[in-house]
């Protein structure tokens, strides 16, 4: 039976388990939170990320180790990549976590992007807003997520409380794109180099969080996004699952960021799709071969940001699968996600509406 250590133990690492179970896997997981709700799959390491005990036993315990969020300290990464292998790599970890080398690499890789400048100080910040302009947006370079770590600027006046909040730490400032649509790619390359595509994801966010996401099967965008993730992939020597978050302007395609793991917008493949990403990513990074990554049908999946929707009103509705995390309810914060699949796109979205009235009426 082999071993899959995994930094972190929230939602995603749980749902990796939960693939894992049926593939004769075991896990270890290492977080420091008081409820961290992968931890009844598996052995729970309770201590901090750089935790040099606990580091060392999963090296020595794991066959493969991965994480489920980039913000892993550079230190513990590189200790375990010496004992064990680490996948997706330190290299493409490094670049992955950091908004201006995903920017960099998209440039040297001729994938467009939104314009951009590095910010490290106050004349760093004025000088960048004179080449963007507004409305644009101050994001820090690393630890962002679900729109954390980010704030609009509308005009010159906003300049000096952006910093205030944000001076000090490594930024990036962009233009704000009027975007017709965000689409999002999720990938798995196997250890052989060996590539497969799940159909693109269409977003939803709100307040800078997602809220629901669909399978498109059949995007006209389809095979844009496959090539420019595919030249991510190869230049990363990638393995494992991987995420591209894209703005549609027109039928243009601007790259906004990477996501070195398995990803939100990617939870409909559990129902929609042949293999779900995260039997994918444990074959990817265990040298299995992957899963066909076809969709079955039209798959939508809803967020539960904050609360939980009434169980039964969720199940009454034909076609919807409830997935709950088990973590403390807190505002804004994702708890669980509902798919729902449908053989037909028009069904589904009457069926989407149904279930978010019925989550709007149960408060
Ligand atoms: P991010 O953390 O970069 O994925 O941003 C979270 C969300 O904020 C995105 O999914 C968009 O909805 C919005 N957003 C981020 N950057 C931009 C941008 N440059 N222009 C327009 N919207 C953005």
């Amino acid at each position: 039976m082999k071993c899959v250590g995994i930094v972190g133990g929230g939602q995603l690492a749980r749902m990796l388990a939960i693939a894992g179970i049926p593939l004769n896997l075991r896990f270890t997981f290492l977080d420091p939170s008081g409820d961290a709700c992968a931890t009844p799959l598996g052995t729970y390491l309770k201590g901090a990320y750089d935790d040099s005990e606990y580091l060392s036993y999963i090296a020595k315990h794991a066959d493969v180790v991965t994480y489920e969020f980039e913000n892993v300290p550079n230190s513990s990464v590189q200790y375990l990549s010496s004992h064990v292998p680490v996948f997706p790599s330190p290299d493409a970890l490094a670049i992955a976590r950091d908004r201006l080398h995903e920017k960099s690499l998209f440039t040297q890789l001729a994938i467009p992007t939104v314009p951009y400048k590095a910010v490290n100080s106050l004349d760093d910040l004025k000088d960048a807003v004179e080449k963007i302009g507004f409305p644009s947006i101050l994001k820090t370079r690393v630890f962002g997520y679900d729109g954390k770590g980010q704030r609009i600027l509308h005009g010159p006046e906003d300049i000096d409380p952006a910093w205030n909040v944000y001076g000090g730490v490594p930024m990036v400032l962009e233009r704000l794109v009027d975007f017709d649509r965000e689409l999002s790619c999720i990938a798995v390359r196997a250890r052989n180099g060996k590539t497969a595509f799940y159909p693109p994801s269409q977003n939803v966010h709100q307040k800078g969080i997602l809220r629901i996401a669909w399978s498109r099967p059949k995007d006209e965008m389809t095979l844009q996004i496959q090539e420019y993730t595919l030249k991510v992939l190869d230049k990363l020597d990638y393995v494992g699952v991987l995420a591209i978050e894209f703005f549609q302007v027109g039928n243009m395609l601007l790259a906004n960021e990477i996501a070195p793991r398995v990803h939100n917008s990617g939870h409909w493949t559990i129902e929609g799709a042949q293999t779900s990403q995260f039997e994918n990513h444990l074959r990817a990074i265990l040298g299995l071969p992957l899963g066909t990554t076809e969709s079955v049908g039209f798959t939508a999946m809803i967020n539960c940001i904050g609360q939980v929707p009434d169980m039964e009103a969720v199940m009454s509705v034909p076609g919807a699968h409830f997935h709950w995390y088990g973590k403390k309810l807190l505002a804004d914060r994702k708890v669980g996600h509902i798919t729902i699949r449908s053989d037909d796109q028009d069904k589904l979205e009457i069926l989407v509406n149904q279930l978010l009235q019925s989550m709007i009426d149960c408060g």
